[in-house]
């Protein structure tokens, strides 16, 4: 999506329907930064906003995403087009944050076995060895909640019993036993526990 496209839109049928960016972001319950963020093109309006948003500027959806007002024998496609695009844009993120999780737990292990190695090769007492040990599970400690955020958020995990496709809560995710990106879990649509296979796509 071409989000310089849609702030200029945006900030052009905001003109046309008389509003500062002031007076729409009053009218959204929102800071008038988060307005002129979408109308440079540094942000998209969250979805939760984005109807109400384009009742007050007069237009439809699609007409925001395409950042054009598009003709109502246009609509219909003009709309698939863009959900297929906004979920690949998602699949894409999450293919991302699912490498960036590898990358970060890969980057953690060589400051623990350097720290193990140091504290076994320093002539120290006891206590500062165990320090030093403890030093070294620092990063990991500090990333794994993040690790496992994105674990829980980016892609779905699959029921082996039913086979739907959900996003779990960070709990279920959390105290789940693990083996790899596979996950014993509970399934929110059968109820039923099994292994649950990750993937990046919804269906
Ligand atoms: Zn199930």
């Amino acid at each position: 999506m071409d989000q310089v496209k849609i702030g200029r839109f945006i900030a052009e049928c905001r003109k046309k329907a008389d509003l500062t960016q002031m007076q729409l972001a009053e009218k959204l319950n929102i800071t008038d930064r988060a307005v002129s963020k979408w109308e440079t093109g540094r942000a998209m309006p969250d979805s939760s906003i984005m109807l109400a948003l384009c009742d007050i500027l007069g237009i439809s959806v699609t007409d925001l995403l395409c950042g054009e007002v598009v003709s109502m024998e246009n609509n219909n496609k003009e709309l698939e087009t863009k959900l297929l695009e906004s979920l690949r844009e998602k699949e894409k993120a999450d293919r991302r944050l699912l490498r960036m999780e590898i990358v970060t737990g890969i980057l953690c292990l060589p400051v623990l076995l350097g720290c193990v190695l140091l504290a076994e090769l320093l002539a120290l007492p006891e206590w500062q060895k165990v320090l030093i040990v403890l030093g070294g599970l620092l990063p990991l400690l500090i990333a794994t909640p993040f690790m496992i955020r994105i674990e829980q958020v980016a892609g779905y995990y699959e029921c082996a019993h039913c086979k739907a496709r959900h996003v779990p809560k960070y709990s279920s995710v959390f105290g789940a036993m693990h083996f790899g990106r596979t996950r014993y879990m509970k399934c929110p649509s059968c109820g039923k526990r099994s292994w649950q296979k990750k993937f990046t796509t919804k269906e």
